[in-house]
């Protein structure tokens, strides 16, 4: 079984099987937080997982969770503006949208 080595603030360097720990994910993200037992002092800890933890720790089977926000935190803070109206109207004239309609 895949052996996960991580630290204990107690311990120092343990060993982990997947069993012992999940992943907690952001929505859209792919970092995001491990959660483990210390096997030694069982003491609960939480650590930050870049990108690359999660991708081994996912591939070695560790389960995880999505957080899902009760609140988007991704809203627009502004409302949209002239200018990425204009720029999506002329995205539209580039791609010649009435030629398809007369062709469809
Ligand atoms: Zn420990």
């Amino acid at each position: 079984m895949t052996t996960i080595r991580t630290t204990c603030e107690a311990c120092g360097d343990i060993e982990l099987v997947p069993d012992d720990l999940w992943l907690e994910l952001e929505a859209d993200e792919i970092e995001g937080e491990y959660i483990f037992q210390c096997p030694y002092c069982d003491q609960t800890e939480r650590k930050p997982a870049s990108q690359r933890v999660v991708t081994i720790l996912l591939a070695s089977g560790v389960r995880y969770e999505v957080a899902s926000p009760m609140t988007p935190t991704r809203l627009p803070s502004t409302p949209i503006s002239e200018a990425e109206i204009l720029s999506f109207a002329g995205k539209l004239d580039n791609e010649n949208w009435s030629e398809h309609l007369e062709a469809g």
